[in-house]
C-alpha cells in the first residue's frame, strides 16, 4: 500500500530484515534526492542526535520497570519513534560504509561470548 508521502506501509507484527530496511531507506532517500547528503559523517551525526532524543525520553525518570508498565500509550509511541530513528540511521550508516550490519552483529556476539565466558556462579549484580 502506498501512502501520499511516498512510503509504503506493510502489516504490523512481521519480522523485518535489515536488508528490507536498507532497501526502503535507499528508496526513501533516492526519490527525494537526499543521497548526496548521506555521507558517513552526516549519518553518524544524525545518529548521535537521535540517540540524544532517545535519551531525553528516559531523562529524569529514574529507573523504569521492564515493559514500561506505567508509561502512557503516547510515551510508548514516542519511544517507538526514537528507537526507530536510531535504528534507521544506524542501518544507513552501515550501508554507506559497506558494512553488512546483520553479519557484523552476529560476529560480534560470537566475539563477546569468547571474551565473556559463561560463569557458573552468577554475578550478584546480574540476577
Ligand atoms: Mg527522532
Amino acid at each position: 500500500m502506498e501512502s501520499p508521502n511516498g512510503c509504503s506501509r506493510k502489516a504490523a507484527s512481521k519480522d523485518v530484515s535489515l536488508q528490507e530496511l536498507r532497501e526502503r531507506l535507499v528508496e526513501f532517500a533516492t526519490v527525494r534526492g537526499w543521497e548526496q547528503h548521506h555521507t558517513p559523517r552526516n549519518l553518524l551525526l544524525a545518529l548521535v542526535g537521535e540517540v540524544g532524543e532517545l535519551s531525553e525520553i528516559f531523562q529524569w525518570k529514574g529507573e523504569v520497570a521492564r515493559g514500561l508498565p506505567n508509561w502512557s500509550p503516547g510515551d510508548k509511541e514516542h519511544l517507538e519513534e526514537e528507537l526507530s530513528d536510531v535504528l534507521l540511521y544506524l542501518v544507513q550508516l552501515a550501508d554507506v560504509c559497506g558494512i553488512d550490519l546483520g553479519q557484523a552483529a552476529l560476529t560480534k556476539i560470537v566475539k563477546n561470548a569468547q571474551k565473556y565466558p559463561v560463569n557458573p556462579k552468577p554475578s550478584p549484580n546480574y540476577n
